[in-house]
């Protein structure tokens, strides 16, 4: 006996509810015709988390596949863009820093430039034109070139809460989803351990053939009900809070960051979003390692006059996902699968990733869906394990002398996959062969960006036969030099070039 598939009831109206609901409604909306419902429940009296601000590239495509203009979104969402990030002091915290930019390096995939870079610390600048625009504050495009494209890769800073309110919009007016404002008191079990119902305060039961959980933090289906335990990596990754402020723009036409800032302090980092309206800054921090007043005197040092009568909100967490994501009926997307602190802003990519592989591996029918859900376990797994690697390359690199900065550096923190790769890296850098997974996160780029950056140099001597195209490395760098002087001529200041293509888009 197979049951069809024909209804998903999504709890959960935050950024990955929404998310989720609008990717799926839009994959499915010629299944409406086969009855395909997708039903959005939220309380009214559940507060979303109400941060999550930086993107990564993959939104771009997301946004246009679900059917909203990107003017739209920017004017929507106070929406910037975001063309890496610039981490200040994360290597001896004497204002040194570096960007992981997201176009990729000049010659990427040809010839890995890093064995001809003398001074392994500019690999970012020597190989990259994107490194200098972010320094000068420029977007990524012209009013010349149309909407998603340019010459310069990006994704967007956005208000979270604006966000999930314009994909509330769209997905009840334009892809057909049913929203319930209501609040889950009980959820029940099938004979078959499934999820059975969802009982509302009001409603009462409401049931599906697919359940996905977006309660956040609560993890109330997969995690509550079906018992599927947190695996906790706070051992690899220490930071467990984070105060947050947003901060108003000195004035209306202060110049508008085009990268995220990400700042180390002793006992973590100070992240500062550019958005139209406002900035969005907070600190995330051990509290291991230094008490809450510790890390708010940090954050108002950061902001100096700008924080004067701003109070910062509390969220604490733990590093860390579930030990499966997809169980039985019940798939759980956003903070209900896990979280690990916003260094690379990957939480939104996963939800992103997540949504799409449930809309296009919808199974038809129950009898499919154990093998769905092992796949999406075996891809998620994958995923978390290379997400806490990247994120652990930021900290154990660094030389900095706190005792927060020297844990880090311990072998016992460091997952025995990354040290792996470190033991390669140390006589030949990364490579794309390295990431040749399909379901890859970061290119081997980032991780050059990242490992160059942090001042980390490959011994090139060791086989230093193989380095023998300087000339053709030479000319790649003269090229960047070139490129970077054509953008710097031609790519308008980021505030500027928004407003300018706001006022024609909107007219
Ligand atoms: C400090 C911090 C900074 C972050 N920065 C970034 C970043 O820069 N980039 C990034 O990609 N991500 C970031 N994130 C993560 C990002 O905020 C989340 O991944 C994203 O907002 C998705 O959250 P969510 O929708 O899973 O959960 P939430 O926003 O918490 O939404 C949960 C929803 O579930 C509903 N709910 C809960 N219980 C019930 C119930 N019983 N009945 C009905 N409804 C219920 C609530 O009403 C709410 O609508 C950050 C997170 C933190 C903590």
């Amino acid at each position: 006996m197979s049951n069809p598939v024909k209804s998903i009831v999504i709890v959960g109206g935050g950024t990955a509810g929404w998310l989720t609901a609008a990717i799926v409604a839009a994959h499915h909306q010629g299944g409406q015709s086969r009855g395909l419902q997708v039903t959005l429940v939220e309380s009214s009296d559940i507060p979303t988390i109400g941060v999550g601000e930086g993107t990564w590239p993959t939104l771009k495509n997301t946004i246009q596949q679900i059917g909203i203009k990107e003017s739209e979104f920017f004017s929507s969402c106070h929406a910037a863009f975001k063309q890496g990030g610039k981490f200040v002091n994360w290597v001896h915290g004497n204002g040194d820093f570096y960007y992981h930019p997201f176009t990729v390096p000049l010659g990427y995939g040809r010839l890995d430039l890093a064995p001809y870079i003398a001074d392994i610390a500019s690999y970012a600048p020597d190989s990259n034109f994107q490194h200098h625009v972010c320094e000068a504050g420029l977007a990524p495009r012209t009013l010349a070139e149309s909407e998603f494209q340019g010459p310069c890769n990006y994704a967007y800073h956005l208000d979270a809460g604006a966000f999930a309110e314009l994909l509330k919009r769209h997905c009840k007016a334009s892809l057909g989803v049913r929203h319930i404002v209501d609040t889950v008191r009980e959820v029940t079990l099938a004979a078959d351990g499934a999820i059975g119902s969802v009982v509302l305060a009001e409603r009462g039961a409401l049931s599906a053939d697919l359940y996905v959980d977006c309660t956040g933090f609560a993890s109330l289906l997969l995690g509550n009900k079906l018992e599927v335990p947190f695996v906790n990596t706070d051992n690899i990754l220490f930071n467990d809070t984070a105060l947050a402020m947003q901060v108003p723009h000195a004035a209306d036409d202060s110049p508008l960051a085009c990268n995220t800032i990400a700042t180390a302090q002793n006992a973590g980092w100070i992240w500062d979003i550019g958005l139209t309206h406002r900035r969005g800054v907070g600190h995330v921090y051990a509290s291991d390692y230094i008490s809450d007043d510790e890390a708010e005197y940090n954050l108002r040092s950061y902001l100096g006059a700008a924080a004067d009568g701003l109070s910062a909100r509390k969220i604490r967490f733990h590093s860390g996902h579930r030990a499966q994501y997809w169980k039985k009926n019940c798939v759980a997307v956003g903070l209900s699968a896990g979280f690990v602190e916003p260094l690379e802003a990957t939480a939104i990519m996963l939800v992103e990733i997540s949504a799409r592989y449930i809309a296009e591996n919808l199974p038809p029918d129950d009898n499919v869906m154990p093998v769905t859900a092992k796949r999406f376990n075996a891809q998620m797994a994958y995923r978390w394990r290379r997400i806490l690697d990247f994120l652990k390359l930021h900290y154990m690199l660094s030389q900095r002398p706190e005792p927060y900065w020297q844990a880090h550096r311990k072998a016992e923190t460091i997952p025995e996959s990354l040290r792996e790769d470190l033991a390669l890296w140390a006589y030949r850098g990364p490579t794309r062969e390295d990431f040749d997974s399909a379901i890859e996160l970061f290119p081997a780029a980032s991780y050059q960006y990242v490992i160059y950056g942090m001042g980390f140099k490959p011994d090139f001597s060791r086989q230093a036969y193989l380095y023998g195209r300087r000339q053709e490395a030479e000319k790649i760098i003269q090229r960047n030099k070139q490129l970077t002087q054509q953008m710097l001529q031609t790519l308008p200041p980021h505030r500027e070039y928004i407003e300018r293509w706001l006022t024609t888009a909107n007219h």
